[in-house]
């Protein structure tokens, strides 16, 4: 089951995930159970109940899993691109972010990868990260426009009890 805001599980920093513990393999089969690539383009562990830094990406054709992802290098450069999140079911809006990284991480073996992203590739791992630490992409928005996302976020949720996700009225995107 895929947590929703405003699960407090969503607000604690995840910590680092020690390759081929149990912890961290428990985690990562979660991840791929819950991770539905057709509907959406990542998952972070603490979305699925541990609070390790594990996420789920789908990249390309390729799915990924990354453990300990981090941020090397980030562009100067901003995009500004709509942003939704399977935590945050229903909405979405325009979160600018830089528009090429460098990420850092290790695969499900503990071999260390390096990731060269732009667009919406280095949206999805910067979305992922901000997961780990305890971050949502409703952060980065001003407060005014935040505070309205969420209203309307509460409205969605009041209109379909069974917690589904209200996408696709539209030219809504996969959540990351
Ligand atoms: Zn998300």
């Amino acid at each position: 089951m895929i947590r929703t805001y405003p699960d407090p599980i969503l607000r604690r920093p995840a910590k680092r995930a020690e390759p081929g513990s149990p912890e961290t393999l428990e985690a990562i089969e979660a991840l791929k159970r819950a991770f539905d690539p057709e509907t959406a383009l990542g998952l972070a562990a603490n979305q699925v109940g541990y609070p390790i830094r594990a996420a789920i990406v789908r990249l390309g054709d390729e799915i990924k899993v990354l453990l300990n992802p981090e941020v090397v290098e980030r562009s100067q450069e901003l995009e500004v691109d709509s942003e939704g999140c399977l935590s945050l079911p229903g909405v979405e809006a325009e979160v600018p972010r830089p528009k090429r990284v460098v990420v850092r991480a290790q695969d499900e073996e503990g071999k260390e990868v390096r990731l060269e992203l732009e667009g919406l590739e280095a949206r999805l791992l910067l979305h992922e990260i901000d997961h780990l630490d305890g971050m949502l992409y409703i952060d980065h928005l001003p407060a005014a426009e935040r505070k309205k996302l969420l209203k309307l976020y509460q409205e969605v949720r009041k209109s379909s009890p069974q917690g589904s996700s209200s996408r696709g009225q539209g030219g809504s995107r996969s959540p990351l």
